[in-house]
């Protein structure tokens, strides 16, 4: 990407709220050179159909990516721009997978995955959601698949 006005390539992102407008990501920029600002538009262009529960199929959608991600991580130490990244980050994921069709299932996985290495509450939070936790036997089995959990038990990291 270039500056619009100098044409220079060193650009930096002033404004950290990406907000997200129809499937594109508005970033307010500026130019390292001659200092101008300017708003950018990056659209997400995705073909990938996500095979929801029911069997139906829909485009993938990078808001509610963000939505859900966003319900898991509030009020813990995942702030509104690390659901912004994270959300950017599994998006390029599906793209480089270049699958034509993800279930729902396997995009909650992925999001697990993140989640895992960045927040237990969050994680915990988003596989009750997805995986449907009805009960302490299956909540269980989701937090004993942190792999670090025991550390952070013993670091007193996990209370609330
Ligand atoms: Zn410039």
């Amino acid at each position: 990407m270039k500056c619009p006005f100098c044409h220079h390539e060193g650009l930096k992102v002033t404004d950290s709220r990406d907000t997200v407008e129809m499937n594109a990501i508005r970033r307010r920029r500026e130019c390292l050179q001659c200092l101008k600002r300017f708003t950018t538009f990056e659209t997400i262009e995705l073909t990938v159909q996500v095979r929801k529960r029911d069997g139906t199929c829909e485009d993938f959608q990078q808001q509610k990516l963000i939505n859900g991600l966003a319900a898991a991580c509030d009020h813990t130490k995942i702030s509104h721009d690390q659901v912004i990244a994270l959300a950017s980050q599994i998006t390029d994921e599906l793209m480089l997978s270049q699958l034509q069709e993800i279930s729902t299932t396997q995009i909650g996985e992925m999001v697990m995955k993140h989640l895992q290495q960045q927040d237990p509450i969050a994680f915990i939070r988003f596989a009750c959601v997805y995986k449907r936790i009805k009960d302490m036997g299956e909540l269980e089995e989701a937090i004993n698949t942190i792999p670090y959990k025991d550390e952070m038990i013993r670091n007193g990291k996990v209370r609330s």
